[in-house]
This record gives structure tokens, sequence and C-alpha cells, in this order.
């Protein structure tokens, strides 16, 4: 269960606030200043999740410094918080001792929701936008009271929550799956067989494990992969029907049917449209990917030097495929396929724990803040991780972010967390 913890001055409703959240009038103890009352959680559900709300009324009362005891407070709260509420009174505005919490508030990784309560009327919901001064983002202005803007709220709180985590792992043990795709005459078959040739261990059956005729069960680097639709590769008269339509629509599926992609390129020719289609296929398909420069006993200084200057212009739009230099017909560097496939599995498989997700995000935004744009700048105020397989990644933000942004917020990613091998997908949520 997750746990969102409500934390502010005394008097702000915060009471009232959690007592909205569980839905029915619970013997929640109202604010009063000077009087302590510990830290109790409570059940909630909201849209068939559900969550703890922990009411931090507890503050030390004889504090000679009410402003360190409250962050004191909140610093406690956020520890063991998924999700904080940080509750402000609309019609008080922002205090020093708010501005105090807010301090610590920031210094954790955990994502914050401002709450302007006793927001009652149009009025002082006006008013509550002298809020963003707290540097939290735009206030949700509610009327814990008279239930004003809590749906809302709640709606932000179920997006801000961690993923619930999954019961079961939903992939099959067996085999990891993989296709060997890439133009006619890249070597493709050549490859194949140094797997599956006449000399090598063809494994036909791994217990417990159906797989697709079409499908070969090899082994490589001492593991057994399932490579996706080999027949076509095995037969060559099977290709012979395949004009490059059907060729095409063949690719795509293997590809679909993988988990991680093998791009075979020929690095004795120059990387062609046709190639690049391949690859786009990978990468909208959302696949692992490591493209394979075969026929590198074919490469000399000379073409070294051009194909060096091919790759840099025509793959920089995925400079985080893994590379490999490798001879089907030498068997060079073929043995640093199964390393690259694995470790291009790992990185597509990535979770990022959500505290050290915002951590790293809080530090990048504040170093780097996105350029104002109209006298605005949106702010990103969280991110989660919305799952894997790639890894894709869900931006909070006041506003729509300029694509350029984005794209660094994407490389620094890269730069932090890695996924050498796979493409990640980040989206951006602004809010209302
Ligand atoms: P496919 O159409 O992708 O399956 O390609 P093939 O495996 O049929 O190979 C096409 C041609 O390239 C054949 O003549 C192979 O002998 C040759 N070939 C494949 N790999 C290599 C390699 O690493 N080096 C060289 N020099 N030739 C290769």
């Amino acid at each position: 269960r997750p746990v969102v913890a409500v934390v502010g001055r005394p008097n702000v409703g915060k009471s009232t606030l959690v007592n909205r959240i569980i839905g029915r009038r619970q013997a929640v103890v109202e604010d009063i200043p000077g009087v302590t009352r510990d830290r109790v959680p409570y059940d909630a559900q909201w849209n068939g999740r559900e969550f703890t709300v922990v009411d931090t009324g507890g503050w030390e009362p004889d504090a000679k410094d009410r402003a360190a005891a409250i962050a004191a407070q909140a610093e406690t709260a956020v520890v063991t918080a998924d999700v904080v509420l940080f509750v402000v009174d609309a019609m008080v505005g922002s205090t020093d001792v708010d501005e105090a919490a807010v301090k610590m508030l920031r210094r954790s990784a955990k994502p914050v929701i401002l709450v302007a309560n006793k927001a009652d009327n149009t009025t002082i919901e006006m008013e509550a936008t002298s809020l963003w001064s707290l540097g939290l983002g735009e206030p949700f202005t509610v009327s814990a009271l008279h239930g004003r803007g809590s749906g809302d709220l709640l709606d932000a709180i179920m997006a801000a929550l961690p993923e619930a985590p999954k019961i079961v792992e939903n992939r099959p043990r067996g085999p990891r799956r993989v296709a060997l795709v890439g133009r006619p005459n890249v070597g493709k078959s050549s490859l194949l067989n140094r797997f599956s040739g006449e000399d090598r261990a063809v494994v036909d059956s791994v217990a417990g494990t159906t797989v697709d005729p079409v499908d070969s069960l090899v082994e490589i680097g001492g593991e057994t992969w399932q490579l996706v639709d080999t027949a076509g590769l095995r037969k060559r008269v099977g290709r012979a029907s395949g004009t490059e339509y059907y060729a095409s629509l063949r690719t795509a599926s293997a590809i679909e049917a993988a988990e991680v992609a093998v791009v075979l390129l020929d690095s004795s020719e120059v990387i062609s449209e046709q190639d690049q289609r391949v690859l786009t296929m990978v990468v909208e398909a959302g696949r692992a990917l490591v493209i394979a420069f075969n026929k590198w006993d074919l490469v000399d200084a000379d073409r070294r030097y051009y194909l060096d200057k091919e790759i840099d212009r025509e793959l920089r739009r995925i400079p985080w495929a893994i590379r490999l230099n490798l001879s089907a017909q030498t068997g060079r560097a073929v043995d640093k396929l199964a390393p690259a496939l694995r470790k291009a599995l790992a990185s597509w498989e990535t979770r990022i724990p959500t505290a050290q997700l915002n951590q790293w995000l809080t530090a990048l935004v504040q170093a780097t803040p996105h350029p104002v744009r109209g006298g605005r700048a949106p702010r990103i105020l969280f991110a989660t991780q919305a799952g894997v397989a790639p890894p894709r990644f869900v931006l909070f933000t006041t506003g729509p972010l300029d694509a350029g942004y984005q794209r660094f917020v994407e490389r620094k990613l890269r730069e932090e967390f890695g996924f050498e091998g796979s493409p990640i997908d980040i989206s951006v949520r602004p809010r209302k």
C-alpha cells in the first residue's frame, strides 16, 4: 500500500482534508494549536486503488522554534511517504513557517502536491495563485470542508503514486526471443549457420516451452535463445517467393515477436534506406537493439574512415544502440553477440525506483530549469516510471515542455541511468 502523508501548519485543515480523502466522518481530531496528535494512518481508496493516508498532526507544542518543529514533522512524514500533500491555508497565503517546511520537502526526493485549502470560493481561489512563490508548482485549490476540488486532487495523488507492484512477472520463463533481421545478403543466414550449423549444438526443445516451428532454438554464448522466424533464413527457396514487400512484412512480424533485435548491416556497403527502415521498425516496435556490422573482414582502413563518418551521420538518431563489428564468415567477434544481447535486454527491463528517479530529476531541473517561454517556464513536478520493456516514463509538469528541453531530459536520463541498447519513452502530462 502506498502512503500519502499530509503535512502542513496547524489549523490549515489537514484533518478535514483527510476526512474528505477517506470519505467518511471518522474521529479525526481537528487541529487545535498546542495539541499534540500522533501520526495516524487511515485506509483510503480512489478509482479502485487502495492507499494509506497519514495525518501528521503531531508537532512539538513547546518548541521554541516553531518553524523548525514543523520542518521536523514534515521530515518524519516524508521519509515514510510515497507522496506528500503539503497543505497551506489559501486564505492566509504562505507564511515563513510554510517556507521552512518547503525547504525541507524540496530536499527530499518525494513528489509533493501543494494543496491550498479553504478555497471556498473563486475569489480565494484566485488569490491562491500567489502560492506559486513556494516553488512547488501550481497549487491545487480545494475546500476540504465543502468538497470542492477534492476529485481533481485525488486524481493527482493517484498519478503521483508509485505503480502498483505486479503480483506475477508476466514474462513466461524460457529462452529470450531474438530477431535476426536485415536486408537481403547482409549475412543473416551465414550468422545463423554459425550458431546452428552442423558442427554446432542445435537445441531442439527446452523443457516446458513450445516453440513456433518457424523459430529456431540455438545456443549462443552458453545460453539457449529463441531466434524468431528463422525458417525463411534457412531455406533459400523460401526467399525466392518474397518480394521486398513480403520480406518487409516478415521482418516486421519477427521484430514484433522478439524482445531484442539484431539488425545486421553490411560493413562493406553504404548504410541504405532499406537498412534505415529495418532500424526504424525496431525503434518503433520498442524492442531492444543490437546493430551488428557484419562482413567486418572486408573493412580496410579506407573503408573504416568512411564507415565511421557514415555511422555518425546515419545512426545519429539511435546513439543508444549497442554496436558490434563482426564477421559471420571468419567468426570474428561473434562471441560478443550474447553479452550484447544480455546487456540490451537488461536495459530494456530496467526499473528505476521512484525516489531515485525524482532525486535525480530535482537536481537536474534545479541546475537547468526549463527556458522561459512567453513569460512562463513550465516546471517538471515529478516523474514516475510507468512501465518496462521498454522503460516508459511520465513527467508531470505545469505545462507542455519544449521539444528541445524534453530531448535534453531524455539525454540526461540516459547519461544517468544508461539504458544502453534499449529505446526509452518519455511522455509529458501537463497539469490542467
Ligand atoms: P542473408 O541474405 O542476409 O541471409 O545473407 P547470406 O547469409 O546469404 O550472405 C550473403 C553473402 O554474404 C554470402 O555470399 C555470404 O557468404 C556473404 N557473407 C556473409 N557474412 C559474411 C562475412 O562476414 N564476411 C564476408 N566477407 N562475407 C560474408
